[in-house]
């Protein structure tokens, strides 16, 4: 049963209203991404195996738990790098990798146009970022591509995500989770989600 988790906790929601809003500037825009993002890394990291440090406290010697194993996240650009940002904030040993695709005007498919991750991205976790899950054409070829290198596990993440994109993304790739703070209605004839935001790139950026 492909996974989808919902991130329902009010701050982010009450986060995600004032994005939303169409008169918000793009510098609160891009703060409360990056606050949001804060919290996607907390809950996309929550189960990942934990060893053991020794360390003395003031007090005593002690085993403490430490994440052993390297992070990978992967922005989707440009408007993923609008996520990583706060990820980076309480991840910032992570390794970053980019992918940069665009739609042909003709085919409508995506092509890519930039790629880069680390080396060691086999038998590792990815956390692949995007904030708008659309058609769900751009994340669909990311992960078919980051699949290929053979890593452990792909998790996606995105702030907004439409019905369409979920369940084209599950259709293609069913064994990866996404994790996202909302499934709005559907999606506009120019493949906006509806409510949605608007263009995520442009409203990080300012750009329009
Ligand atoms: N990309 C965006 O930035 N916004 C949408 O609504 C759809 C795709």
């Amino acid at each position: 049963m492909p996974e989808i988790s919902i991130v329902r906790h009010p701050l982010v929601q009450h986060k995600l209203t004032i994005m939303r809003d169409k008169l918000t500037p793009s510098i609160e825009f891009r703060r409360l991404l990056r606050e949001i993002s804060v919290y996607f890394a907390y809950e996309a990291t929550k189960d990942i195996p934990l060893g053991t440090l020794p360390i003395e406290t003031p007090i005593c010697a002690m085993q403490a738990p430490v994440i052993e194993q390297k992070i990978i996240l992967i922005s989707i650009l440009r408007a993923g790098n609008g996520i990583l940002d706060g990820m980076l904030d309480v991840i910032p040993t992570a390794k970053v990798g980019h992918i940069g695709l665009y739609r042909d005007p003709i085919s409508l498919q995506p092509v890519e146009y930039y790629f880069k991750v680390p080396q060691e991205v086999e038998g590792k976790d990815l956390l692949l970022i995007d904030p708008m899950l659309a058609t769900g054409n751009s994340a669909i070829a990311a992960t078919t591509r980051l699949l290929a290198l053979r890593p452990r596990s792909i998790r996606f993440i995105c702030l907004v995500a439409s019905p369409e994109g979920v369940a084209a993304f599950h259709r293609v790739h069913p064994t990866v989770p996404i994790l996202t703070a909302a499934v709005d209605r559907g999606l506009n004839e120019h493949s906006y989600i509806v409510p949605g935001l608007g263009d995520a790139g442009d409203r990080i950026y300012g750009t329009k």
